[in-house]
């Protein structure tokens, strides 16, 4: 399969068109971003990392029977996904308290949050990806009360998955977003990317981040953290086979 027009630059990602109408070519960029693109730096490797454990990660739950977008891998950088039109709302899952949670609630950091806590965010970087709520996201068409109630048992099953993963290799997942989309034959999946781009995760040992909060503040080089987060869950794949 080949790549043919862009159709979507990212901040992290490029997406293709293909000669297939349902799948779409997805490129991992070396570009890392913060405060809305406020803070944007090239770092070469992050998006073959990022990749690689988003690879595995869908692999994982499309084997687990959660829906992903994902296909197939195609090379360092690039997967093939099935195309789904996007909602436009990013779901945010929270196990411990951090990041806008915890400076909202003025909580204690990484305080445990009993039952994990779901936000949505509406997807739009001219408003700086605002909260909204149900009744909001309803009410301005984004999204159908059946399908967010579809959004948030979907997003508790991968929370389960990926807390209970990430905990076999001695990590909390503290909190993480997920896109979700709609195949052309009505099926909700998980969609967008897996990484500790989009997650936060704490080791257990010794409570050091290793996710982009090492990036957005400046706490020292992103790749060697997020490539110790690639070898801990493979050898853990490859431990269990
Ligand atoms: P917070 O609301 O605390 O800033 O973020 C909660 C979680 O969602 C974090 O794991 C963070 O990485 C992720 N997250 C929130 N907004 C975005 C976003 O616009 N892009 C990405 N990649 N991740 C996000």
């Amino acid at each position: 399969m080949e790549k043919a027009a862009v159709l979507y630059t990212g901040k992290a990602k490029q997406m293709f068109a293909t000669d297939d109408p349902d799948v779409l070519w997805v490129e991992y960029m070396d570009q890392a971003t913060a405060l809305n693109g406020k803070k944007k730096v090239q770092i070469a490797g992050k998006g073959a990392l990022n990749r690689q454990i988003s690879s595995l990660l869908f692999e994982e739950l499309n084997a687990a029977g959660l829906p992903t977008h994902y296909l197939q891998t195609i090379d360092d950088h690039t997967m093939l996904v099935k195309k789904c039109a996007m909602i436009p709302l990013e779901a945010v899952i929270r196990n411990f308290a951090s990041g806008s949670f915890e400076r909202k609630f003025q909580v204690a950091h990484l305080r445990p949050l009993v039952p994990a806590v779901h936000e949505f965010f509406y997807k739009s970087d001219a408003l700086d990806d605002p909260f909204i709520n149900d009744e909001q996201a309803i009410a301005l068409g984004f999204a159908t009360r059946e399908t967010l109630t579809a959004i948030h048992a979907l997003s508790d099953r991968v929370n389960t998955y990926l807390l209970e993963r990430f905990a076999q290799i001695g990590i909390d997942l503290v909190d993480f977003k997920l896109e979700f989309g709609r195949l052309a034959d009505g099926t909700l999946v998980l969609a967008d990317e897996l990484s500790p781009d989009n997650m936060r995760l704490v080791d257990q040992e010794s409570g050091n981040s290793l996710d982009k909060d090492v990036f957005r503040q400046d706490r020292g080089p992103l790749t060697p953290v997020y490539a110790q987060v690639l070898s801990r869950l493979q050898a853990d794949a490859a431990a269990s086979r």
